[in-house]
């Protein structure tokens, strides 16, 4: 059975009543039964106690003495408070029967060594019924004398208790069940107004959030949560746009410049030195587009997790060198003094790989934003377990170094304009050190040079 929020609240708080409520009418009931049959015992026992005085035995034999209080009307009568007495010596003679009793007997359990009490039906009427063995000089059972009362004034008590407590019981059920309801409805009306504000929010106005309650309660950190996850969403939305605007420039820029060099070309005809220069630089713009569309789907990959990261026991200092080897052309056209600072075996945990892609992209970079006779120092602080790829160049601006991570950030600086670029690559190397558990930061100063920190958590 499937019920809405409200009325699982109402049924699972009415079902605790219910067990309260049931347990307090058992226990009333139990006290007003336990008390009225107490009451009937107490005034067979007390009868019992008056038809003893006057008992009487010799040997096995009982012997009565005839009591005036015998004559009295509740011996004789059935209607008004009767009492029945019942006295059977040992062998089944009845020695003594009250006139009410009239020609019914008592049935009783003539073996009986104590007192006990029980219900009877004696001429339709209910009774309570005391048997008491009696006792001659040697302790031996002679008889047995019944006492029986009438229960019905008890017994009608009880009986309408029982019904008073049952309708009450369903009665009152009923009428919690309602306000139950109604105090639920009433509790999970700021729930709807959340439900409604947000089933409005969508793409073209995802800057609207849902109104926050007054009542410092879990509605209220439900609608705050809710108003960040939110602003989450209206940020990575932006940012995807932003991205995408990006992109589509990016793009555009080598795109516009190939189509102006050939519509150039195609002007009017050119000396085969001519066509060679501008093929030459249609050749460069076309790099820069394919570099972008790979750094694009670098990203991409990275963003979906398909990569999966080996980490494993890499020799650091071998890495940076194989990287040095690749790059000597790089480095001395471009007149940079590389200094591979790292202690022979410096073992680090990395996935080797997305680690060469990292470290490329840092000395590169390192190598690119620097100056001729520049320097490059890869530094390792074992204790720490840092590598620093420093260089003595351009340097950043102190206000855009918090940017570098950014997708298509280039730094603002005048001596960089002419580098080509596309503000990719430090993206890539913050995801993937990210991947492997490294902890990156910059620091720099602008015309003094850059450094960068990678600290490897194992
Ligand atoms: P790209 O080099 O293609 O522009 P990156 O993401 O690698 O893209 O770098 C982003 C920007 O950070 C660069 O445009 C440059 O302004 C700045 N930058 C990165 N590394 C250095 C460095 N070692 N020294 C100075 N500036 C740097």
């Amino acid at each position: 059975m499937k019920l809405s929020f409200k009325k699982r609240i109402a049924t699972y708080n009415m079902f605790a009543i219910a067990i309260l409520m049931a347990v307090a009418f058992i226990v009333i009931y139990a006290v007003v039964f336990y008390t009225s049959y107490k009451h009937l015992d107490d005034d067979i026992t007390t009868e019992k106690i008056e038809v003893f005085n006057n008992l009487d035995w010799s040997g096995d034999e009982i012997i009565m003495n005839k009591m005036p209080e015998w004559e009295e009307a509740e011996h004789k009568q059935i209607e008004i408070n009767p009492t029945f007495i019942q006295i059977v010596d040992i062998k089944g003679n009845t020695v003594f029967k009250s006139a009410n009793l009239q020609e019914n007997h008592f049935l009783f359990n003539p073996t009986i060594e104590k007192t006990t009490f029980y219900n009877a039906i004696i001429n339709n009427q209910r009774i309570r019924q005391g048997q008491f063995p009696v006792f001659n000089n040697e302790n031996k059972i002679i008889g047995q004398l019944t006492i029986g009362v009438s229960q019905q004034e008890s017994y009608n008590v009880l009986h309408n208790l029982l019904i008073v407590l049952c309708l009450t019981y369903f009665f009152m059920l009923s009428v919690i069940y309602f306000i139950l309801s109604f105090v639920a409805s009433k509790a999970i009306a700021p729930v709807n107004e959340l439900i409604n504000s947000a089933a409005k929010i969508n793409y073209a106005n995802i800057n609207s959030r849902l109104p926050v309650p007054q009542n410092d309660d879990e509605i209220q950190q439900l609608a705050t949560t809710i108003n960040e996850l939110l602003n989450r969403l209206e940020n990575s939305f932006y940012q995807q746009k932003q991205f995408t605007s990006d992109a589509s420039h990016e793009m555009q820029t080598p795109l516009a410049a190939i189509k102006g060099i050939v519509e150039v070309l195609l002007r009017k005809p050119r000396t085969p030195e001519q066509y060679q220069t501008k093929l030459n630089e249609v050749v460069l713009q076309t790099d820069r587009l394919s570099l972008l569309f790979d750094q694009l789907l670098q990203l991409a990959r990275l963003e979906s997790n398909v990569l999966s990261v080996k980490k494993e026991k890499v020799v650091l200092d071998n890495v940076i060198q194989k990287i040095a080897t690749t790059h000597q052309d790089f480095f001395k056209t471009n007149k940079i003094n590389f200094h591979n600072n790292i202690p022979n075996n410096t073992i680090i945990q990395a996935d080797e790989m997305l680690l060469e892609r990292v470290l490329d992209n840092l000395i590169t970079n390192a190598v690119k934003y620097n100056q001729p006779n520049g320097n490059v120092y890869c530094d390792w602080n074992a204790k720490q377990k840092t590598l620093t790829i420093k260089d003595d160049g351009i340097g950043i601006p102190p206000e855009q170094v918090s940017f570098l991570f950014d997708r298509f950030y280039r730094a603002d600086n005048s001596r960089s304009s002419h580098i080509p670029g596309n503000g990719l690559g430090l993206s890539i190397v913050k995801r993937l050190c990210e991947m492997q558990n490294i902890n990156i930061t910059v620091e720099s100063v602008e015309t003094k040079g850059t450094s960068f920190h990678l600290v490897f958590n194992d």
